[in-house]
């Protein structure tokens, strides 16, 4: 049996039907913006394998730091022990980040920092009032999250994600969650009563801060936003950034939220956390919900860890990202593909049969007037298929087409990428 034939009898691809699947390609190599399959074919990376890869595949100085610290400590328990590319980690992250963060708690991935942000969030109010009343309280419980939003697959972050096709197996068994649409002119003030409604029962807001991705791209009013977050920070409700694709540059800033005025008491980083090559989470928080976890009362500990917490290879490559936004100008080569992406959008609303074309940064998205705009589209295998006949990888999320290039990406690949979108239109 080849490989292929070999990934069709043993394994389980995610998101897929495996019903009549398509052989899987098999890449055998990636470097810069190109992806090799086993029979040499070339793909230009237009999605960054899922919107982790950030500084191109292979990058020579993450590749060598992830083999210098397997050499000397690939793994430790991280209870009782610590290490030093975890805490140099947490300090620059601390640093960084868009608000008043003080500690940083690792896990494994997207799915994992955010469902820990609601933990901590559900927790925080548990702890709090626990203290308060002197006995357990069942006060905040209820979450507060936007509609059409996505924020994992485990229980916790598919309960904040919008009820789809992708959680429809487990709607009884979901947390009790509040869905808001994203604010809009006419939509703000039935909002903001929604929540008013609610107000002292809401443990925690999370959102995807601009766009919102796997919902389809879809980019919402930051001024609105700002608003809308200043009020519901007025209800003492914790606030929590899911930064998991935003992070890192993705959207013309390090973080989205620097583009809002009012910041998060919780943030969630992932995919481009290490430049998109080791899985790494992390659920960074302010002093004051932390606080609420240090106390005598041994209840109130954050009971909640994994096997390969702030596992040291993860860090080092973290660290390696980190180390490379400070010595290039990483942020120069998101403006370049946003200068692009916007004159390209420009030419592209002069078609006819796509709809809704938008920029953020290195993302452009737009809508193909085919079907309905639903993730189960099948203009999404067609385009897939047709764009690696092409030498490009796309996926779009339904009828939605988007773009998303690691950041090392040139002026000719973008040509290239965007000659074969104007192809499939
Ligand atoms: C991808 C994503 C997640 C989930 O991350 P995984 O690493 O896939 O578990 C959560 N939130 C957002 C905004 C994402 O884009």
């Amino acid at each position: 049996m080849n490989l292929r034939e070999r990934d069709s009898k043993f394994v389980w691809h995610p998101f897929t039907q495996q019903k009549n699947m398509i052989e899987s390609i098999v890449i055998s190599s990636a470097k810069g913006s190109y992806l090799y399959d086993e029979n040499g074919n070339a793909y230009l990376d237009a999605i960054s394998s899922w919107w982790v890869n950030i500084h191109g595949h292979s990058h020579p100085y993450i590749a060598q730091k992830i083999h210098e610290q397997a050499s000397q400590l690939e793994h430790i328990i991280f209870a009782g022990f610590t290490h030093e590319p975890a805490v140099t980690l947490a300090e620059r992250l601390v640093n960084i980040l868009p608000g008043n963060f003080s500690k940083t708690f690792y896990s494994d991935d997207g799915s994992t920092s955010t469902e820990v942000a609601i933990k901590m969030a559900i927790q925080y109010w548990w702890n709090v009032q626990s203290t308060v009343g002197g006995q357990q309280s069942t006060g905040r419980k209820r979450l507060l999250a936007f509609k059409n939003s996505y924020h994992g697959d485990t229980f916790g972050s598919m309960s904040v994600s919008d009820r789809s096709v992708f959680t429809l197996a487990f709607h009884e068994l979901l947390l009790d969650v509040i869905f808001i649409d994203t604010p809009n002119e006419s939509n703000f003030e039935s909002i903001k009563r929604e929540i008013s409604k609610h107000g002292n029962e809401i443990a925690a807001f999370i959102y995807e801060p601009l766009i919102q991705g796997a919902g389809g791209m879809k980019m919402y009013d930051p001024v609105l936003m700002d608003e809308l977050l200043l009020f519901i920070k007025q209800k003492n409700i914790v606030c929590i950034a899911d930064e998991v694709m935003t992070g890192f540059g993705r959207t013309g800033k390090l973080f989205a939220s620097e583009y809002l005025q009012t910041k998060p008491d919780i943030i969630c980083l992932s995919k481009g956390l290490t430049g998109g090559t080791m899985a790494l989470g992390v659920t960074a928080c302010t002093e004051n919900i932390y606080n609420a976890f240090v106390n005598d009362d041994g209840k109130k500990t954050f009971f909640h860890g994994h096997s390969f917490t702030a596992n040291p290879i993860a860090c080092s490559a973290a660290n390696a990202n980190l180390d490379l936004f400070e010595q290039n100008n990483v942020m120069q080569n998101v403006q370049f593909i946003s200068d692009r992406n916007i004159a390209f959008a420009q030419q592209l609303r002069q078609l006819n049969g796509i709809k809704n074309v938008r920029c953020l940064g290195s993302i452009l998205a737009f809508e193909i007037e085919q079907g309905e705009d639903v993730y189960l589209n099948s203009v999404s295998a067609v385009l897939t298929k047709k764009g690696l006949d092409k030498g490009v990888y796309i996926r779009p999320l339904g009828n939605t087409v988007y773009i998303m290039p690691p950041y090392c990406i040139t002026n000719e690949e973008l040509d290239i990428i965007y000659s074969v979108l104007l192809d499939l239109i």
